[in-house]
Parts: structure tokens; C-alpha cells; sequence
């Protein structure tokens, strides 16, 4: 194992806190250490915000490792690990940061550790500009399941952005046999479900967001569901459309916020939908940047997505720095597009 320190331009391509999590993330399988330069340059208030501070504290407890710059605000980062280690870890972010986001930082570190781990994460779990802790549940960990990962995890209460508050449990074995994935197509859609999730608001924001649903969705194919807190945690409001496949489950998600009109929550929720619908690929665009990083630590695979994005683009570039044996292929081929990765000899 080399353990030449990769250099990182943090304003390279989608220039935001992916680049960091993934540096991370493939820091601590591949044992080589990184210095990451410009960090999240190419967002409106670059350097480590405390949801990227709690990932790199998250992955240096599980590397044990030695990092200059972790600070708030800090614009370079150095990062070398030492191993991967699993256990029992608590992570709180502060705030509303993502707790899904500093999971997923860890957890390919946990899936090639050299014991199970139990990892707690305090903060945001319903966050916009991240996955939900729901998307995490119904379509990440059961894509991961496929090429062999046995994640579970539970929502203890949920986080609201900006309040935060939530708290989020996984547990984690280490993966004995990768397989490669092959996720070509959707296969008949099985389930249908939209959630309006309300916490500390009034009612007639759900009542509102499920008219506007029931005029932009069949209504007999789509149930409406309210989860309506009103526990002093808060505010927050989400629309959760669940779409469960036959070979995959997807989940779009939108975020009520001060000013947005329900209607556009629901609308902007319907949209990520039918962009996926009209595809006809299994994958959805966030799926698709999320699952590169298992697929190249693992056994590889082939699938379609509805859509590029930058951030699978910058995703893969990363991942080609780290595993330079790892082959990426991003190929659009009509409305969508088919993604393959191919392992190599590791070095
Ligand atoms: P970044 O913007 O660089 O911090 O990365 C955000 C990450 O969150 C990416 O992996 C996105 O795909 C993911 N993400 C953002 N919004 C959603 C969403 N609504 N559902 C699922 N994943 C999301």
C-alpha cells in the first residue's frame, strides 16, 4: 500500500463538501493521507463548517488519525490516517449540520474495518442539500445491501434544518464478500408514497402541500400520509415521494422553508420525481453519486441513472486520485446515462 499523500484542489469541480468526505473516506481504506487545499471553495461561505468539521472528527477517531487545520472556518486541511478501526462511536455535529452526511463519511471506512461498529450521530437528519435520513433508510443502505454491506439504522428523533437536534443510529458490519452491482433496470414500480412530514408548524402547510400533491400526482396510485410533530423540536417541514421498484427503492425529497409557498415545496418534490419516472433508470441522481464510492471500494458494477450531475462527476474524479487502478465510466446514452466502475489490481 502506497502511502504517498494526495494532493486536493477543494474548488475542483462541484467544489463543495463532498470533495472533503470522500478525500476522507478513501483516506482511511487506502491508509493514504491527503492535504485538501481551498476547501468548499466554490460555496458561498467556503472553509469547514461544522457539519465538514464533525465528518473530519468522525473519520480521524476512526483512522486514528493526525490532521492539521481542523478548524472552523479552516480553508486547508492535512489528513493522515492510521488503519481503520471499528467501535462503538458517538458523533455529534452542532447544530443542524448533517448527521447523514458525516455517516456516510465513515461508513466505508466501517465496512472495511477489522470489527463491527455501532455509530451514533447527533444533528441534522432532514436537512435540504442532503440526504434525508429516510433516503438514507429506503434507498442507500438497501443499494448498499445488494453489493453486500449489512448497515441498519434507526432514526432516534428527527432534526430539523436550522434547529438540528435530531439523533441517528447505525450499526455496521464489516463487509466479507463485495459483489459487484448490476442495476439496469427499474422494474415495475410496486409502491407509492408521499409523506408530509410537519413538525411545530401550523396544520394548514400539510393541508396545502397535499392539495397541490393531489393535483400533480394520481391520486389513487398516491397516498398521503401526514407525520405531524408538535414536540418543541423544530420547525421543519419535508415532502417525502417513496417510489419502491422491483429491483430498486428511490426517494425525492423537498424542504419547506420560510417564504417558499407550499405549493412550490410540493411542486419542486413532484418534479425530482417525474425527471426520474420519465427516465426509466433505476438510479436517481443522488443515488448515482453516493453509490460510486461503494461500488469502487468494492467489487465494481454497472448502473443507469436518470441524470448526471456535477457531483457525480467531481465524485468520480476523486475517487480516480485515490484508486487510480479504478476505472470510472460515465456514459450518457439518451435521457439517461450509464455508469460503470471496474476494479483493477490494487496497488
Ligand atoms: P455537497 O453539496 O458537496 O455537500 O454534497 C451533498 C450530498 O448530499 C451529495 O451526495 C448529494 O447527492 C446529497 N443530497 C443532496 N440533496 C439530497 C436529497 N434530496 N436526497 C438525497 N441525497 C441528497
Amino acid at each position: 500500500m502506497t502511502t504517498d499523500r494526495i494532493d486536493l484542489d477543494g474548488a475542483a469541480g462541484e467544489g463543495g463538501g463532498q470533495i472533503l468526505r470522500s478525500a476522507l473516506a478513501l483516506s482511511l481504506v487506502t491508509g493514504r493521507p491527503f492535504r485538501l487545499e481551498r476547501v468548499r471553495a466554490g460555496r458561498r461561505k467556503p472553509g469547514l463548517l461544522r457539519q465538514h468539521l464533525a465528518a473530519v472528527h468522525a473519520a480521524t477517531a476512526v483512522g486514528h488519525a493526525t490532521v492539521t487545520g481542523a478548524v472552523l472556518g479552516s480553508q486547508e486541511l492535512v489528513f493522515t490516517p492510521a488503519g481503520c478501526h471499528g467501535g462503538d462511536f458517538a458523533f455529534a455535529v452542532g447544530g443542524a449540520g448533517s448527521a447523514t452526511l458525516v455517516l456516510q463519511t465513515v461508513l466505508p471506512a466501517l465496512l472495511c474495518a477489522d470489527r463491527p461498529s455501532r455509530v451514533t450521530v447527533e444533528g441534522g437528519t432532514h436537512n435540504p442539500w442532503a440526504p434525508p435520513f429516510d433516503f438514507v433508510a429506503k434507498a442507500y443502505l438497501p443499494a448498499l445491501a445488494r453489493v453486500g454491506a449489512t448497515v441498519t439504522a434507526t432514526l432516534d428523533r428527527r432534526g430539523y434544518f436550522p434547529a438540528g437536534g435530531g439523533r441517528l443510529v447505525a450499526t455496521i458490519e464489516p463487509v466479507t464478500a463485495w459483489r459487484p452491482l448490476a442495476l439496469l433496470e427499474r422494474g415495475p414500480i410496486l409502491a407509492r408514497r408521499a409523506r408530509i412530514l410537519l413538525a411545530n408548524l401550523p396544520g394548514g402547510i400539510a393541508a396545502s402541500e397535499e392539495g397541490v400533491l393531489r393535483k400533480l400526482l394520481p391520486v389513487d396510485l398516491w397516498p398521503v400520509e401526514h407525520e405531524r410533530e408538535t414536540d418543541g423540536r423544530g420547525p421543519g417541514n419535508v415532502i417525502l415521494l417513496e417510489a419502491e421498484a422491483e429491483h430498486v427503492t428511490e426517494v425525492f425529497s423537498a424542504f419547506g422553508e420560510l417564504d417558499v409557498r407550499a405549493g412550490t415545496v410540493a411542486q419542486d418534490a413532484v418534479d425530482e420525481l417525474r425527471a426520474w419516472l420519465a427516465s426509466d433508470a433505476p438510479v436517481g441522481p443522488h443515488l448515482a453519486d453516493q453509490l460510486l464510492l461503494p461500488l469502487a471500494l468494492g467489487a465494481g458494477g454497472t448502473f443507469r441513472t436518470s441524470h448526471l450531475t456535477a457531483h457525480t462527476h467531481t465524485n468520480a474524479e476523486v475517487i480516480r486520485r485515490f484508486l487510480p487502478d479504478v476505472a470510472i465510466d460515465l456514459v450518457q446514452d439518451g435521457p439517461a446515462a450509464t455508469v460503470t466502475v471496474t476494479r483493477g489490481p490494487r496497488s
